[in-house]
């Protein structure tokens, strides 16, 4: 196995993401690797947009969503000490946000869990399955 530089976690905010967490950071002060953490946003609708369903949300219910995402990653992020810039909260389509940033990141290791919220039916879930496809780098689909 190779010396990975800069490693990235994928957190869903199952119940089990904190396991798969803990794997990262290991595996970042194992390689004394840079450790960035992402969530995508998919289950909160993205305001000002002219497709999908409209749901009617107040600006400060949407804030209070968006809050709520954003307090969970952070603990995260803080209990695994990762930088802030390192940090990454984006709107879209699971797969395709974390191998986007991984990209542009230069991340050389991508850790997942086996599955997540979408994929307790399957050995190995959508997301996971796709990112292990279509990544430029290695990833780490930890078992759950
Ligand atoms: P799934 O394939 O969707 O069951 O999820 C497998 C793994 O992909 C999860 O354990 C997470 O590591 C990652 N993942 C899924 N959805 C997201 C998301 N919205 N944001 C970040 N990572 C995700």
């Amino acid at each position: 196995m190779s010396d990975y530089q800069h490693i990235l976690l994928a957190v869903d905010f199952s119940e089990q993401c904190l396991f798969v967490a803990e794997k990262a950071k290991a595996l970042a002060n194992k390689y004394h690797a840079k450790l960035s953490i992402i969530h995508v946003l998919d289950n909160i609708p993205m305001p000002d947009t002219n497709y999908g369903v409209v749901i009617p949300l107040d600006q400060d219910s949407l804030d209070g969503l968006l809050g709520a995402e954003k307090a969970k990653l952070m603990t995260i992020a803080d209990h695994l000490d990762v930088n802030l810039e390192n940090r990454w909260m984006i709107w879209g389509i699971p797969k395709d946000e974390i191998i986007n940033i991984a990209d542009k990141e230069q991340v050389d290791l991508i850790v997942v869990g086996s599955h997540g919220r979408h994929g307790l039916a399957l050995l190995l879930g959508s997301t996971a399955n796709s990112i292990l496809h279509h990544a430029k780098c290695d990833v780490l689909a930890v078992r759950l």
